[in-house]
């Protein structure tokens, strides 16, 4: 875990920073292992600190990285920030993403002359976008462990049953298998309610015949997994089983076009222009994927408006097109997958083939 910061440092020069303030708990997470709810943590060449209160301080012996000295602050971790920076002119960078203006205003006036306040937000982020062997494993694990809750949900069977109540019944299924939680609120969406992407459970129940949008993940040991099928209750329409066939050949394209040093906009093209192509265009309005990690959704993003040029290899994203039509259904296929040098290798288990189960 220590040469995270070693390899955060090495962004410093091209950030002209020379030390960076980190706020975010996950990230603070990521770099120190502290799961706690208080903590900072300043890192610079020669500087690795953790600060966090007394509340905190047993569990921070026990889990932060031993490269880090411990600081136990009174009140506000900003104040303790001034006591670990070297003396002299120092650009210190922080989270601007993470920060409030009060916080800002609150480190400015702690802060000496000498250290200028430099906006870094995002090179943690930049760094955990490409996973450890060990991240993968972990995100993998989570995934296994999805898959094997939504199959036993599956055999239990969907009609007559609310959507709250198999929202429900999942969750507490991957909890008992190990997971700490669901790694987002569960979307189990019948019908009409399938064409809304981020559908909340309701207390009716799945009519035979409707197409059910199923998108959940599991949180365990820290990372996430994400995924959705969508399944038909009962045999469906024709039209419905026509519009699952062009989103799973978006699916395959979109896949087939990942690899390290593709672009972000490219691969979500895929997907959108097939999808276009059988003129439903309007029915697919978000994007194509998202990275996964720590956070269920972190970079890269596969996207109209990804800003990724060169997705990494060992990144971890999902590739979820859906056409949703008013009114009538929606249909989401999502994978997760881990980005290698010629192709990605996909981590979801479950089968795509259009399922019907009662
Ligand atoms: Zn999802
Ligand atoms: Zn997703």
């Amino acid at each position: 875990m220590s040469n995270r910061a070693d390899r955060l440092t090495e962004q410093f020069p091209a950030a002209e920073i020379d030390a960076l303030l980190v706020t975010n708990l996950v990230n603070v997470r990521y770099l120190t292992g502290y799961t706690g709810s208080n903590g900072a943590a300043l890192i610079g060449a020669e500087l690795r600190a953790f600060l966090t209160d007394f509340r905190y301080a047993e569990q921070a012996a026990v889990e932060v990285d031993p490269s880090y000295d411990r600081l136990q602050v009174v009140q506000d971790l900003l104040d303790g920030v001034a006591q670990v920076l070297p003396e002299g002119q120092l650009r210190l960078g922080f989270d601007d993403r993470a920060m409030s203006v009060a916080q800002h205003a609150h480190l400015r006036e702690e802060l000496p002359d000498s250290v200028e306040l430099v906006r870094s937000g995002g090179l943690v982020e930049r760094l955990r976008m490409v996973k450890e062997p060990a991240e993968i494993a972990a995100i993998a694990a989570a995934t296994e462990l999805a898959d094997a809750s939504v199959e036993w949900l599956l055999s239990t069977g969907l009609i007559g049953r609310t959507e709250r109540e198999l929202a429900i019944a999942l969750e507490h299924d991957m909890r008992e298998r190990g997971a700490q939680g669901p790694s987002f609120d569960s979307i189990v969406a019948g019908g009409a309610h399938g064409a809304l992407p981020h559908a909340q459970p309701r207390g009716e129940p799945i009519a035979r015949g409707e197409l059910v949008v199923i998108d959940w993940g599991a949180e365990l040991d820290g990372y996430c997994s994400d995924c959705t099928r969508t399944i038909a209750a009962g045999p469906a329409e024709s039209d419905a089983e026509e519009v699952y066939g062009f989103v799973l050949e978006a699916q395959l394209a979109a896949l087939g076009a990942i690899r390290a040093g593709a672009n972000g906009k490219q691969i979500d093209a895929v997907a959108r222009d097939l999808i276009a192509g059988h003129g439903h265009g309007d029915h697919f309005g978000h994007g194509l994927g998202h990275g996964v990690g720590m956070e269920i959704h972190e970079g890269p993003r596969l996207s109209l408006r990804s800003t990724d040029e060169d997705i990494p290899a060992a990144s971890v994203v999902t590739v979820e097109p859906g056409i949703y039509i008013p009114g009538r259904f929606g249909v989401r296929i999502e994978d997760l997958v881990v980005v290698t040098d010629d192709g990605c290798r996909i981590l979801t288990g479950i089968p795509k083939a259009l399922r019907v189960v009662d």
